[in-house]
């Protein structure tokens, strides 16, 4: 629409000076602008099968870096997003994102008038339309899984920005807030893992504002950054999706990061928010192997709302569970729990003890009732026990003790989850998991 309240007529006047023609010029001004789907050609993949490699020029990283590879736009992929027909023009912006220049290097967005983008990789218009592809798929894929209120703004992205650098960042403080990618080694917006990881501080910002303050809270945000990246690059292959920035690291300019990580919370953590993020990013990559893509994020970014300042890593596992009670009624407690624990970050607090567990001395029965919530479990023991419900975040909720070695245990009134009972006979502890659906 026209927004200037100036109004233009043509008018015809007669002797008198009364109008007896009167024409409105602006109602033949330039159609509002309108949504318009348009072919994009994006690298849809973060890392490249040897097949693309298929000459000497394009084994070696830093003649790739410099686009000699041709090969490698052959590796582009036609896909479709809405973008902006304006007064003849198409253009990279939708309500999702816009493409424009605010940092230097001064390089102008490319617009279209055909309903196409096709840019080689050496044209600075490919960096334009690969982010602007995967922050639209990005986005319209968070709403997909019922989340309408997370970066449900139009972020503003500069690909050819903070003057050549080989870095990005996502800058909660102008409004709408903005997303830069340096073109330093491999240009940044190429990597959908790069676009997606910026994003994920976007998606973050949404969910907890101003709550990326303190060392493993910020170590948190980067890692969330890398799990979405290499959960969005897993849905589109397997090849080095645990390779977090495939495209743009592990290689000469700088060696990238992993999704894959055998450390252990907290011992093996450096107070430093990239190298410790594989801890929180490698566990949740097993728990998406565990549950999958759409539960897993869903979870994570349910109990981003929750993050607050200065949090620790175990919080936030505590919150993830939570997350998971709040959307699935805990179903997937089993694998979170068994991964979290394994890896520190919550705290298996009741003593599970392998030497007591085998030669346990007690029985339980009826698990499939408790969990049905149609009768109870039944322990029995050769002589007195105590018995301890715990919840999934180890509080304690119910203590007993059966002098005649005999106990039933209702679950009406549990919420569904995953509960931990623990059986202490004599000096002996020993712990059942119990699940109610
Ligand atoms: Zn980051």
């Amino acid at each position: 629409m026209v927004e200037s309240t100036d109004r233009y007529y043509r008018l015809v006047l007669n002797k008198e000076v009364r109008v007896i023609y009167q024409n409105d010029l602006l109602s033949y001004a330039a159609p509002a602008p309108e949504d318009s789907t348009v072919t994009l050609w994006v690298f849809n993949l973060t890392a490249y099968p040897a097949p693309a490699r298929t000459t000497f020029w394009c084994s070696v990283p830093w003649i790739m870096a410099i686009t000699m590879c041709l090969e490698l736009n052959a590796e582009r992929v036609p896909v479709q997003a809405i973008a902006t027909f304006d007064n003849g023009t198409f253009r990279l912006e939708n309500d999702h994102v816009a493409i424009l220049e605010f940092s230097t290097p001064v390089i102008q967005p490319v617009t279209s008038t055909v309903p196409e983008f096709n840019f080689t990789r050496s044209e600075s218009g490919f960096e334009d339309v690969n982010a602007f592809y995967h922050i639209t798929n990005m986005q319209e894929y968070i709403r997909s899984l019922g989340f309408d209120n997370i970066v449900n703004y139009q972020i503003a992205v500069d690909v050819h920005a903070l003057n050549g650098a080989d870095n990005s960042n996502f800058n909660s403080g102008f409004n709408p807030p903005r997303l830069q990618f340096g073109e330093g080694g491999v240009d940044d917006a190429e990597d959908a893992d790069v676009i997606i990881h910026e994003y994920g501080h976007a998606i973050m910002s949404s969910a907890a504002p101003g709550t990326n303050v303190g060392t493993e809270r910020r170590t948190l945000d980067e890692a969330i950054g890398d799990y979405f990246a290499s959960s969005y690059s897993r849905a589109i292959s397997d090849f080095r999706w645990e390779d977090v920035f495939t495209w743009d690291g592990h290689n000469q300019y700088w060696p990238g990061r992993s999704s894959v990580s055998t450390d252990h919370y907290p011992e093996d953590l450096n107070n430093n928010i990239y190298t410790d993020a594989d801890i929180w990013a490698g566990t949740l990559m097993q728990i998406w192997g565990d549950i999958g893509r759409e539960t897993t994020d869903a979870i994570m970014i349910q109990a981003g709302y929750s993050f607050s300042s200065n949090m620790t890593m175990r919080q936030a596992a505590e919150l993830f569970v939570q997350a998971d009670t709040i959307l699935f009624n805990g179903v997937h407690g089993t694998p979170i729990l068994d991964r979290m624990c394994h890896r520190g970050l919550l705290v298996c607090n009741v003593g599970i003890n392998d030497a007591t567990d085998t030669q346990r001395a007690f029985e339980v029965y009826n698990t499939a009732g408790f969990s049905s919530g149609t009768a109870a479990v039944r322990v029995v023991a050769a002589e007195e026990f105590t018995a301890r419900l715990y919840n999934a975040l180890g509080q304690l909720l119910l203590t007993e003790t059966a002098a005649s070695g005999q106990l039933e245990l209702q679950s009406d009134g549990l919420l569904a989850g995953v509960y931990l009972l623990e059986v202490t006979t004599g000096n002996a502890s020993s712990t059942v998991k119990l699940i109610k659906h």
